[in-house]
Protein backbone atom coordinates (compact mmCIF):
# COMPACT_ATOMS: atom_id res chain seq x y z
CA UNK A 1 0.00 0.00 0.00
CA UNK A 2 1.44 3.51 -0.82
CA UNK A 3 1.76 5.27 2.41
CA UNK A 4 3.41 9.17 0.83
CA UNK A 5 2.00 11.58 -1.42
CA UNK A 6 2.39 15.05 -2.14
CA UNK A 7 -1.04 16.50 -0.57
CA UNK A 8 -3.40 14.69 2.07
CA UNK A 9 -6.65 16.22 2.09
CA UNK A 10 -8.50 14.92 5.98
CA UNK A 11 -12.27 15.29 5.63
CA UNK A 12 -14.19 14.30 2.21
CA UNK A 13 -16.93 17.36 2.71
CA UNK A 14 -17.91 20.16 0.09
CA UNK A 15 -14.17 21.66 1.28
CA UNK A 16 -12.30 18.69 1.17
CA UNK A 17 -14.44 17.62 -2.38
CA UNK A 18 -12.65 21.06 -3.57
CA UNK A 19 -9.41 21.29 -2.33
CA UNK A 20 -8.93 17.33 -3.51
CA UNK A 21 -10.17 17.67 -7.32
CA UNK A 22 -8.71 21.30 -7.76
CA UNK A 23 -4.77 20.14 -6.41
CA UNK A 24 -5.28 16.35 -8.31
CA UNK A 25 -6.50 18.49 -11.56
CA UNK A 26 -2.94 20.67 -11.23
CA UNK A 27 -1.17 17.25 -11.37
CA UNK A 28 -0.55 16.58 -7.71
CA UNK A 29 -0.69 13.66 -5.67
CA UNK A 30 -3.28 13.50 -3.40
CA UNK A 31 -5.00 11.32 -0.97
CA UNK A 32 -7.83 11.96 0.86
CA UNK A 33 -8.89 10.58 4.19
CA UNK A 34 -12.33 10.21 5.02
CA UNK A 35 -13.95 8.69 8.16
CA UNK A 36 -17.33 7.89 6.68
CA UNK A 37 -17.49 5.32 4.06
CA UNK A 38 -18.79 8.22 1.56
CA UNK A 39 -17.81 11.46 0.29
CA UNK A 40 -20.46 14.47 0.90
CA UNK A 41 -19.65 15.50 4.34
CA UNK A 42 -22.41 17.11 6.15
CA UNK A 43 -24.75 16.93 3.10
CA UNK A 44 -24.92 13.50 3.33
CA UNK A 45 -23.70 12.49 7.11
CA UNK A 46 -25.86 15.15 8.50
CA UNK A 47 -28.56 15.32 5.76
CA UNK A 48 -27.71 19.10 5.43
CA UNK A 49 -30.09 20.60 2.14
CA UNK A 50 -30.54 22.46 -0.08
CA UNK A 51 -27.53 24.28 -1.62
CA UNK A 52 -28.11 27.80 0.32
CA UNK A 53 -29.36 30.21 -2.70
CA UNK A 54 -26.70 32.83 -2.35
CA UNK A 55 -24.46 31.32 -5.01
CA UNK A 56 -26.45 33.70 -7.42
CA UNK A 57 -27.43 36.50 -6.61
CA UNK A 58 -29.77 40.21 -7.93
CA UNK A 59 -28.30 42.81 -9.06
CA UNK A 60 -31.18 45.05 -7.38
CA UNK A 61 -34.28 43.91 -4.57
CA UNK A 62 -36.12 43.06 -7.52
CA UNK A 63 -33.87 41.84 -10.22
CA UNK A 64 -33.21 38.24 -11.44
CA UNK A 65 -30.74 36.04 -9.70
CA UNK A 66 -27.94 36.89 -12.75
CA UNK A 67 -24.93 37.56 -10.79
CA UNK A 68 -22.89 34.30 -10.50
CA UNK A 69 -20.78 34.04 -6.64
CA UNK A 70 -19.84 30.49 -6.18
CA UNK A 71 -18.70 28.59 -9.59
CA UNK A 72 -15.96 26.46 -10.23
CA UNK A 73 -16.35 23.03 -8.94
CA UNK A 74 -19.33 23.96 -7.01
CA UNK A 75 -21.18 24.76 -10.40
CA UNK A 76 -19.90 21.28 -12.07
CA UNK A 77 -21.01 19.35 -9.28
CA UNK A 78 -24.67 21.44 -9.37
CA UNK A 79 -24.76 20.59 -13.44
CA UNK A 80 -23.95 17.03 -12.97
CA UNK A 81 -26.94 16.77 -10.24
CA UNK A 82 -28.86 18.38 -13.04
CA UNK A 83 -27.85 15.78 -15.45
CA UNK A 84 -28.63 13.24 -13.41
CA UNK A 85 -32.09 14.46 -12.92
CA UNK A 86 -31.19 14.71 -9.13
CA UNK A 87 -31.65 18.57 -8.48
CA UNK A 88 -34.91 20.74 -7.66
CA UNK A 89 -34.22 24.39 -9.43
CA UNK A 90 -37.12 25.74 -7.15
CA UNK A 91 -34.92 26.23 -3.83
CA UNK A 92 -31.67 23.92 -4.99
CA UNK A 93 -32.95 20.36 -3.26
CA UNK A 94 -30.54 17.36 -4.24
CA UNK A 95 -29.98 13.86 -4.25
CA UNK A 96 -27.36 13.14 -1.45
CA UNK A 97 -27.39 9.41 -2.81
CA UNK A 98 -26.45 11.03 -5.97
CA UNK A 99 -23.89 13.48 -4.74
CA UNK A 100 -22.31 10.55 -3.20
CA UNK A 101 -21.71 9.04 -6.75
CA UNK A 102 -20.82 12.11 -8.57
CA UNK A 103 -17.55 12.91 -5.86
CA UNK A 104 -16.67 9.43 -6.30
CA UNK A 105 -16.43 9.82 -9.95
CA UNK A 106 -14.83 13.57 -9.71
CA UNK A 107 -12.16 11.97 -7.43
CA UNK A 108 -11.90 9.38 -9.65
CA UNK A 109 -11.42 11.17 -12.71
CA UNK A 110 -9.14 13.83 -11.10
CA UNK A 111 -6.78 10.79 -9.97
CA UNK A 112 -7.41 11.63 -6.23
CA UNK A 113 -6.95 8.85 -4.07
CA UNK A 114 -9.69 7.66 -1.47
CA UNK A 115 -9.01 5.86 1.71
CA UNK A 116 -13.05 5.12 3.53
CA UNK A 117 -13.67 4.36 7.41
CA UNK A 118 -10.30 6.03 7.96
CA UNK A 119 -10.56 7.94 11.00
CA UNK A 120 -7.41 10.64 12.06
CA UNK A 121 -6.41 9.77 15.00
CA UNK A 122 -3.15 11.78 15.76
CA UNK A 123 -0.56 13.80 13.48
CA UNK A 124 3.83 13.69 13.49
CA UNK A 125 5.15 16.71 13.56
CA UNK A 126 8.64 18.07 13.99
CA UNK A 127 9.02 21.93 14.58
CA UNK A 128 5.86 24.20 12.61
CA UNK A 129 5.21 20.98 10.16
CA UNK A 130 3.07 17.42 10.04
CA UNK A 131 5.36 15.12 8.89
CA UNK A 132 2.56 12.42 8.84
CA UNK A 133 -0.99 11.58 10.12
CA UNK A 134 -1.67 8.70 12.25
CA UNK A 135 -4.79 6.59 11.06
CA UNK A 136 -7.34 3.72 12.62
CA UNK A 137 -9.50 2.18 10.95
CA UNK A 138 -11.14 -0.94 12.55
CA UNK A 139 -8.61 -1.83 14.73
CA UNK A 140 -5.73 -1.33 12.21
CA UNK A 141 -3.58 1.58 12.48
CA UNK A 142 -2.01 3.07 9.63
CA UNK A 143 0.63 6.51 8.96
CA UNK A 144 0.58 8.31 5.77
CA UNK A 145 3.04 10.79 4.94
CA UNK A 146 3.04 14.02 2.90
CA UNK A 147 4.42 17.31 1.79
CA UNK A 148 1.12 19.46 2.57
CA UNK A 149 -1.83 18.44 4.58
CA UNK A 150 -5.23 20.30 4.46
CA UNK A 151 -7.70 20.27 7.60
CA UNK A 152 -11.47 19.76 5.84
CA UNK A 153 -13.00 18.60 8.66
CA UNK A 154 -15.35 21.07 9.70
CA UNK A 155 -14.15 20.76 13.41
CA UNK A 156 -10.59 21.86 12.56
CA UNK A 157 -9.13 17.94 13.78
CA UNK A 158 -6.26 17.88 12.16
CA UNK A 159 -5.23 21.68 12.97
CA UNK A 160 -5.95 21.02 16.63
CA UNK A 161 -3.99 17.43 16.68
CA UNK A 162 -1.28 19.36 15.59
CA UNK A 163 -1.39 21.79 18.32
CA UNK A 164 -2.83 24.86 16.45
CA UNK A 165 -4.81 27.99 18.89
CA UNK A 166 -8.35 27.78 17.69
CA UNK A 167 -11.31 29.44 19.04
CA UNK A 168 -14.52 28.14 19.82
CA UNK A 169 -18.27 29.75 19.43
CA UNK A 170 -18.61 33.60 20.70
CA UNK A 171 -16.02 35.12 22.01
CA UNK A 172 -18.24 35.77 25.29
CA UNK A 173 -18.80 32.60 26.91
CA UNK A 174 -17.59 29.94 23.59
CA UNK A 175 -21.01 29.28 22.99
CA UNK A 176 -21.65 27.63 19.43
CA UNK A 177 -24.47 27.89 17.22
CA UNK A 178 -27.25 25.20 17.40
CA UNK A 179 -26.91 21.49 16.81
CA UNK A 180 -29.45 20.28 14.78
CA UNK A 181 -30.25 16.31 13.91
CA UNK A 182 -32.24 16.80 10.11
CA UNK A 183 -34.27 14.09 8.79
CA UNK A 184 -37.45 13.06 6.57
CA UNK A 185 -40.86 13.03 7.00
CA UNK A 186 -42.84 10.87 5.37
CA UNK A 187 -46.69 8.81 5.30
CA UNK A 188 -48.34 12.12 5.15
CA UNK A 189 -50.32 14.77 2.65
CA UNK A 190 -47.58 16.77 1.57
CA UNK A 191 -49.97 18.93 0.27
CA UNK A 192 -51.82 19.19 2.77
CA UNK A 193 -48.55 19.50 5.09
CA UNK A 194 -47.72 22.78 2.58
CA UNK A 195 -50.79 23.99 2.54
CA UNK A 196 -51.50 24.64 6.65
CA UNK A 197 -48.12 25.08 7.83
CA UNK A 198 -48.43 28.85 8.11
CA UNK A 199 -51.41 28.23 10.63
CA UNK A 200 -50.06 25.41 12.15
CA UNK A 201 -46.60 28.02 12.71
CA UNK A 202 -48.74 29.76 15.35
CA UNK A 203 -49.73 26.56 17.28
CA UNK A 204 -46.12 25.80 17.63
CA UNK A 205 -45.30 29.50 18.69
CA UNK A 206 -48.34 29.26 21.12
CA UNK A 207 -46.80 25.86 22.43
CA UNK A 208 -43.51 27.20 22.74
CA UNK A 209 -44.32 30.25 24.84
CA UNK A 210 -46.47 28.04 26.84
CA UNK A 211 -43.12 25.83 27.82
CA UNK A 212 -44.69 22.72 26.33
CA UNK A 213 -42.17 21.87 23.89
CA UNK A 214 -38.65 20.51 24.36
CA UNK A 215 -37.16 22.21 21.00
CA UNK A 216 -36.49 25.84 21.99
CA UNK A 217 -36.59 26.88 18.15
CA UNK A 218 -39.14 29.24 17.24
CA UNK A 219 -40.65 28.14 13.89
CA UNK A 220 -40.56 25.12 11.81
CA UNK A 221 -37.91 25.22 9.25
CA UNK A 222 -38.65 22.37 6.55
CA UNK A 223 -38.17 21.54 2.56
CA UNK A 224 -38.60 20.28 -0.60
CA UNK A 225 -36.59 17.57 -1.43
CA UNK A 226 -35.97 16.74 -5.20
CA UNK A 227 -38.19 13.31 -4.21
CA UNK A 228 -42.33 13.57 -3.48
CA UNK A 229 -43.91 12.84 -0.90
CA UNK A 230 -40.97 13.59 1.65
CA UNK A 231 -40.26 16.78 3.36
CA UNK A 232 -37.16 17.77 4.38
CA UNK A 233 -37.37 19.23 8.53
CA UNK A 234 -34.05 21.13 9.68
CA UNK A 235 -36.20 21.83 12.58
CA UNK A 236 -34.27 20.40 15.90
CA UNK A 237 -32.44 22.59 17.91
CA UNK A 238 -30.01 21.83 20.36
CA UNK A 239 -28.31 24.59 22.29
CA UNK A 240 -25.48 24.49 25.12
CA UNK A 241 -23.68 21.34 24.23
CA UNK A 242 -20.03 21.61 23.13
CA UNK A 243 -19.86 20.33 19.64
CA UNK A 244 -16.05 18.73 20.03
CA UNK A 245 -16.70 17.66 23.43
CA UNK A 246 -17.52 13.62 23.95
CA UNK A 247 -20.41 14.71 26.89
CA UNK A 248 -21.67 17.37 25.29
CA UNK A 249 -22.01 15.64 21.62
CA UNK A 250 -23.39 12.47 23.21
CA UNK A 251 -25.98 14.44 25.16
CA UNK A 252 -26.76 15.95 21.48
CA UNK A 253 -27.59 12.84 19.97
CA UNK A 254 -30.27 11.84 22.26
CA UNK A 255 -31.73 15.22 22.90
CA UNK A 256 -32.22 15.71 19.42
CA UNK A 257 -33.58 12.14 18.85
CA UNK A 258 -36.39 13.10 21.55
CA UNK A 259 -36.65 16.51 19.78
CA UNK A 260 -37.41 14.79 16.85
CA UNK A 261 -40.20 12.59 17.94
CA UNK A 262 -41.63 15.40 19.92
CA UNK A 263 -42.14 17.15 16.34
CA UNK A 264 -43.75 14.10 14.71
CA UNK A 265 -46.54 13.73 17.32
CA UNK A 266 -46.91 18.12 16.81
CA UNK A 267 -47.74 17.33 13.61
CA UNK A 268 -50.02 13.96 13.71
CA UNK A 269 -52.01 15.94 16.20
CA UNK A 270 -52.13 19.39 14.27
CA UNK A 271 -51.83 18.90 10.29
CA UNK A 272 -54.69 17.20 8.60
CA UNK A 273 -54.13 14.17 6.74
CA UNK A 274 -50.70 13.71 8.58
CA UNK A 275 -52.09 11.77 11.22
CA UNK A 276 -49.65 8.84 9.96
CA UNK A 277 -46.71 10.91 9.87
CA UNK A 278 -43.68 9.26 10.29
CA UNK A 279 -39.66 9.52 10.18
CA UNK A 280 -38.69 7.86 7.21
CA UNK A 281 -34.73 8.25 8.29
CA UNK A 282 -32.82 10.63 10.35
CA UNK A 283 -28.74 11.74 10.07
CA UNK A 284 -26.87 9.09 10.61
CA UNK A 285 -24.52 12.25 12.87
CA UNK A 286 -26.31 15.42 14.18
CA UNK A 287 -24.96 18.27 12.17
CA UNK A 288 -22.85 20.64 13.90
CA UNK A 289 -22.71 24.39 12.15
CA UNK A 290 -20.42 25.73 14.11
CA UNK A 291 -17.42 24.52 16.48
CA UNK A 292 -13.41 25.06 16.73
CA UNK A 293 -12.15 27.62 13.97
CA UNK A 294 -8.40 28.11 13.40
CA UNK A 295 -6.66 31.34 14.33
CA UNK A 296 -4.98 32.06 11.09
CA UNK A 297 -2.48 34.83 9.75
CA UNK A 298 -5.95 36.71 9.24
CA UNK A 299 -9.02 36.45 10.98
CA UNK A 300 -11.99 37.02 8.83
CA UNK A 301 -14.55 39.77 10.78
CA UNK A 302 -18.05 40.37 10.19
CA UNK A 303 -17.70 43.95 8.99
CA UNK A 304 -15.30 42.74 6.32
CA UNK A 305 -18.69 40.82 4.99
CA UNK A 306 -21.15 43.67 5.42
CA UNK A 307 -18.30 46.23 3.63
CA UNK A 308 -17.61 43.94 1.10
CA UNK A 309 -13.29 44.13 1.19
CA UNK A 310 -12.61 42.65 -1.53
CA UNK A 311 -8.92 41.12 -0.28
CA UNK A 312 -6.40 40.79 -3.06
CA UNK A 313 -5.33 37.24 -1.55
CA UNK A 314 -9.09 36.23 -2.02
CA UNK A 315 -9.42 32.87 -2.91
CA UNK A 316 -13.27 32.45 -2.92
CA UNK A 317 -16.46 34.76 -2.87
CA UNK A 318 -19.66 34.64 -0.83
CA UNK A 319 -23.12 35.87 -0.63
CA UNK A 320 -24.98 34.25 2.13
CA UNK A 321 -25.85 36.78 4.68
CA UNK A 322 -24.92 36.65 8.73
CA UNK A 323 -27.09 33.55 9.76
CA UNK A 324 -27.11 33.24 13.68
CA UNK A 325 -29.01 30.54 15.25
CA UNK A 326 -29.29 31.40 18.40
CA UNK A 327 -26.53 29.46 20.70
CA UNK A 328 -29.16 30.45 23.77
CA UNK A 329 -32.45 29.08 22.54
CA UNK A 330 -34.84 30.89 20.37
CA UNK A 331 -33.86 33.15 17.61
CA UNK A 332 -32.61 33.33 14.57
CA UNK A 333 -30.66 36.54 13.59
CA UNK A 334 -30.55 37.10 9.77
CA UNK A 335 -28.28 40.13 8.08
CA UNK A 336 -27.75 40.80 4.41
CA UNK A 337 -25.16 41.29 2.20
CA UNK A 338 -25.91 44.82 0.24
CA UNK A 339 -27.84 44.13 -2.81
CA UNK A 340 -25.48 43.09 -5.77
CA UNK A 341 -22.44 42.63 -3.58
CA UNK A 342 -20.28 39.66 -2.32
CA UNK A 343 -17.54 39.44 0.33
CA UNK A 344 -14.72 38.30 -0.06
CA UNK A 345 -12.38 34.76 1.76
CA UNK A 346 -8.66 35.97 2.08
CA UNK A 347 -5.54 33.36 1.59
CA UNK A 348 -4.49 34.36 4.87
CA UNK A 349 -7.20 33.13 6.58
CA UNK A 350 -6.84 29.46 5.53
CA UNK A 351 -3.09 29.77 7.27
CA UNK A 352 -2.84 28.91 10.75
CA UNK A 353 -0.62 30.37 12.64
CA UNK A 354 2.84 28.49 13.71
CA UNK A 355 2.39 26.04 10.59
CA UNK A 356 3.91 25.66 7.52
CA UNK A 357 2.81 23.18 5.42
CA UNK A 358 -0.70 23.30 6.86
CA UNK A 359 -4.09 24.65 4.88
CA UNK A 360 -7.66 24.63 5.75
CA UNK A 361 -10.65 24.66 4.29
CA UNK A 362 -14.46 24.65 4.71
CA UNK A 363 -16.40 26.03 7.82
CA UNK A 364 -13.40 25.77 9.94
CA UNK A 365 -11.09 28.33 8.08
CA UNK A 366 -9.75 31.62 10.70
CA UNK A 367 -12.92 34.02 10.98
CA UNK A 368 -15.09 35.36 14.21
CA UNK A 369 -18.19 33.62 15.25
CA UNK A 370 -20.68 36.06 13.41
CA UNK A 371 -18.96 36.18 10.42
CA UNK A 372 -18.88 32.32 10.02
CA UNK A 373 -22.33 32.18 10.37
CA UNK A 374 -22.34 33.67 6.55
CA UNK A 375 -19.82 31.78 4.74
CA UNK A 376 -20.31 28.34 6.19
CA UNK A 377 -22.67 27.21 3.56
CA UNK A 378 -22.10 24.16 1.36
CA UNK A 379 -21.28 26.59 -2.18
CA UNK A 380 -18.98 29.17 -0.50
CA UNK A 381 -17.05 26.24 1.47
CA UNK A 382 -16.87 24.26 -1.56
CA UNK A 383 -14.88 27.37 -3.38
CA UNK A 384 -12.99 27.79 -0.85
CA UNK A 385 -11.28 24.15 -0.40
CA UNK A 386 -10.61 25.11 -4.61
CA UNK A 387 -8.86 27.68 -3.80
CA UNK A 388 -7.11 25.70 -0.60
CA UNK A 389 -6.18 23.17 -3.19
CA UNK A 390 -5.04 25.26 -5.72
CA UNK A 391 -2.76 26.80 -3.48
CA UNK A 392 -1.51 23.78 -2.18
CA UNK A 393 -0.80 22.35 -5.32
CA UNK A 394 1.56 25.13 -5.69
CA UNK A 395 3.47 24.53 -3.16
CA UNK A 396 3.96 21.16 -3.69
CA UNK A 397 4.87 21.90 -7.28
CA UNK A 398 7.27 24.74 -6.43
CA UNK A 399 8.94 22.67 -3.28
CA UNK A 400 8.38 25.70 -1.07
CA UNK A 401 8.82 25.44 2.35
CA UNK A 402 6.09 27.46 3.71
CA UNK A 403 2.57 28.13 2.37
CA UNK A 404 3.02 31.39 2.51
CA UNK A 405 5.24 31.74 0.00
CA UNK A 406 2.18 30.83 -2.38
CA UNK A 407 2.56 33.49 -5.52
CA UNK A 408 -1.63 34.43 -5.23
CA UNK A 409 -1.31 35.99 -8.74
CA UNK A 410 -0.67 32.46 -9.63
CA UNK A 411 -3.20 30.86 -7.58
CA UNK A 412 -5.67 33.60 -9.40
CA UNK A 413 -4.36 32.82 -12.83
CA UNK A 414 -5.41 28.96 -12.04
CA UNK A 415 -8.81 29.99 -10.62
CA UNK A 416 -9.00 31.91 -13.93
CA UNK A 417 -8.55 28.90 -16.51
CA UNK A 418 -10.98 26.78 -14.68
CA UNK A 419 -13.74 29.16 -14.11
CA UNK A 420 -13.78 29.85 -10.67
CA UNK A 421 -14.18 32.83 -8.84
CA UNK A 422 -12.52 34.66 -6.09
C1 LIG B 1 -28.08 21.55 10.60
C2 LIG B 1 -27.34 22.26 9.53
C3 LIG B 1 -28.04 22.88 8.52
C4 LIG B 1 -27.35 23.53 7.50
N1 LIG B 1 -28.06 24.04 6.46
C5 LIG B 1 -27.41 24.38 5.33
C6 LIG B 1 -28.14 24.59 4.13
O1 LIG B 1 -29.37 24.50 4.11
N2 LIG B 1 -27.45 24.89 3.01
C7 LIG B 1 -26.09 24.99 2.99
O2 LIG B 1 -25.52 25.24 1.91
N3 LIG B 1 -25.37 24.78 4.12
C8 LIG B 1 -25.99 24.45 5.27
N4 LIG B 1 -25.29 24.16 6.42
C9 LIG B 1 -23.82 24.38 6.46
C10 LIG B 1 -23.02 23.32 5.73
O3 LIG B 1 -23.66 22.08 5.69
C11 LIG B 1 -21.65 23.07 6.38
O4 LIG B 1 -21.13 24.20 7.01
C12 LIG B 1 -20.68 22.59 5.29
O5 LIG B 1 -21.21 21.43 4.71
C13 LIG B 1 -19.31 22.37 5.86
O6 LIG B 1 -18.50 21.74 4.89
P1 LIG B 1 -17.05 21.22 5.28
O7 LIG B 1 -16.54 20.52 4.10
O8 LIG B 1 -16.28 22.34 5.88
O9 LIG B 1 -17.30 20.19 6.48
P2 LIG B 1 -18.11 18.83 6.50
O10 LIG B 1 -19.11 18.74 5.43
O11 LIG B 1 -18.58 18.65 7.90
O12 LIG B 1 -17.01 17.72 6.18
C14 LIG B 1 -16.02 17.36 7.10
C15 LIG B 1 -15.61 15.93 6.80
O13 LIG B 1 -14.47 15.60 7.59
C16 LIG B 1 -14.59 14.27 8.06
N5 LIG B 1 -13.74 14.16 9.24
C17 LIG B 1 -13.80 14.88 10.38
N6 LIG B 1 -12.86 14.49 11.26
C18 LIG B 1 -12.18 13.51 10.66
C19 LIG B 1 -11.08 12.69 11.06
N7 LIG B 1 -10.48 12.84 12.25
N8 LIG B 1 -10.62 11.75 10.19
C20 LIG B 1 -11.21 11.60 8.96
N9 LIG B 1 -12.25 12.33 8.54
C21 LIG B 1 -12.72 13.28 9.37
C22 LIG B 1 -16.07 14.13 8.33
O14 LIG B 1 -16.49 12.79 8.36
C23 LIG B 1 -16.68 14.92 7.16
O15 LIG B 1 -16.95 14.09 6.06
C24 LIG B 1 -25.94 23.55 7.50
C25 LIG B 1 -25.23 22.93 8.52
C26 LIG B 1 -25.92 22.27 9.52
C27 LIG B 1 -25.15 21.56 10.56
Amino acid sequence: MKTKYELIVVGGGFAGMGAAIAAARQGTDVLIVEKNGYLSGSAAMSYVNPFMGEYRIRSSEDGERDIVVNAGIFEEVRQQLMNYGAYRKAGSAFNMEILKIIFDRMCKDAGVSVLFHAYVTDVVKADDRISAINVACRGNKYTFEADCFIDATGDANLSYMAGCNCRLGRDADNLCQPMTLCFRMGEIDTESYWKNLKDVQKIWKEKLSNGELLNPRENILSFHLVEEGVVHLNTTRVVKKNPVDIIGLSEAEALAREQMLEFINFVRENIPGCENAQVISAAPEIGVRESRMIEGEYTVSVEDFFECVQFEDSVARGAYPVDIHSPDGTGTLIQKIPVGKYYTIPYRSLIPKDMKNLLVAGRCISTTHEAQSAYRIMPICCCIGEGAGVAASLAVKNSLSDVRDVNIDEVHAILDSVGALY
